[in-house]
């Protein structure tokens, strides 16, 4: 199976205004600043990183919720970058988004039925009344709900209720490619595993293909095949679910993975805390170089400040962008006391 979804150098600036007779542009906001991954049809990529990383607006952006301002997203062998119209409109059904909080992305004075049919009218499939009918009754049942929800509203049920809507929502339309930002973010822990083997077992059946953003680690780790990790606006990290957290390479992951807490106590004495120095950079003004060299426990002189890292395989699938990530591997060169 080839790649479903490839995106190359992907950029997403936002140009800041200024001025009230002359809309000047002042500056931008390196949201996402060339990003280049590809998703295999059938599989789950993660993409974690910190809230302001990039990591929603890459999502929407593949799905030109907002416009990229360069490179290409090939989808399915078309880029949809050139698609215009209606065929943007065709699109756009084989690629779905499922939201953060289910009851703010869900109209509250809708009924479910009318959120469902919604999306099948914006495609022009609801034209059949029984056909319809028996549409709304499936996606429903798929994702665990009975046939006389259609007749509520979002209030009536319980936030993991919602999020079996939001995911119905996108069902309806038959996607190839779900991109489910935060999906569970909002739920109680115990609700969140259930999310997460409901979105499996849609998988397994339906032979989705799935985007999953998440700000936390432990969230992505069983369900994605693949994980990339992003800061300030670049992929620092991607290798497979496995090997990213039995062995992460990038200062950055290290220091992400470090901060989760480990079950067993004897692992969690043993463990290196890696504190990281200052706050995330903004990314109006990204630092030069590598642009984790501000907080890195590694940076050396003068090259992390001076040149920007590639993404490049460091091990079989295993992508890093640093320049010492095999000295850091091997010990070669130990973390250093940041200045807080
Ligand atoms: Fe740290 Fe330098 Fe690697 Fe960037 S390139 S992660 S600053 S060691
Ligand atoms: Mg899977």
């Amino acid at each position: 199976t080839g790649p479903l979804v490839e995106l190359r150098d992907v950029k997403v600036h936002f140009p800041i205004k200024s001025g009230v007779l002359f809309d000047r542009t002042v500056g931008y906001v390196y949201a996402v600043d060339g990003v280049s991954l590809s998703i295999n049809k059938g599989e789950t990529y993660g993409l974690v990183g910190e809230s302001g990383c990039g990591k929603s607006t890459l999502g929407r952006g593949l799905l030109r919720l907002v416009e990229p301002t360069d490179g290409e997203i090939v989808f399915d062998g078309t880029d949809i970058r050139a698609l215009k119209g209606e065929s943007m409109r065709r699109m756009r059904r084989r690629i779905q988004m499922i939201f953060q909080d289910p009851l703010s992305s869900l109209d509250p004075r809708q009924s479910v039925e009318s959120l469902l049919v919604e999306g099948l009218n914006a495609h022009g499939l609801a034209k059949d009344k029984a056909a319809t009918a028996k549409r709304l009754r499936e996606a429903l049942a798929a994702v665990g709900l009975p046939a006389s929800a259609l007749s509520k509203y979002p209030h009536e049920f319980s936030g993991g209720q919602r999020q079996r809507i939001g995911i119905a929502r996108a069902l309806v339309l038959d996607p190839d490619l779900i991109v489910a930002d935060e999906p569970v973010s909002a739920l109680d822990v115990s609700i969140q595993a259930q999310v997460i083997n409901l979105l499996e077992e849609l998988q397994n059946e339906h032979g989705l293909t799935y985007l999953i953003i998440a700000h936390d680690l432990a969230v992505v780790r069983h369900i994605a095949d693949t994980v990339g990790v992003m800061y300030l606006g670049g992929l620092v990290e991607e290798a497979s679910s496995d090997d990213l957290y039995r062995e992460p390479m990038h200062p950055y992951t290290k220091a992400l993975m470090s901060a989760v807490p480990v079950p067993d106590p004897q692992v969690e004495d043993r463990r290196e805390r890696i504190l990281l120095a200052g706050d995330l950079p903004s990314p109006t003004n990204p630092p030069a170089g590598c642009r984790f060299h501000t907080r890195c426990p590694w940076a050396q002189p003068t090259r992390c400040a001076d040149e920007r890292p590639a993404l490049r395989e460091v091990l079989g699938g295993h992508r890093v962008a640093c320049h010492y990530a095999e000295d850091i591997a091997a010990g070669r060169i130990r973390p250093h006391e940041v200045e807080p």
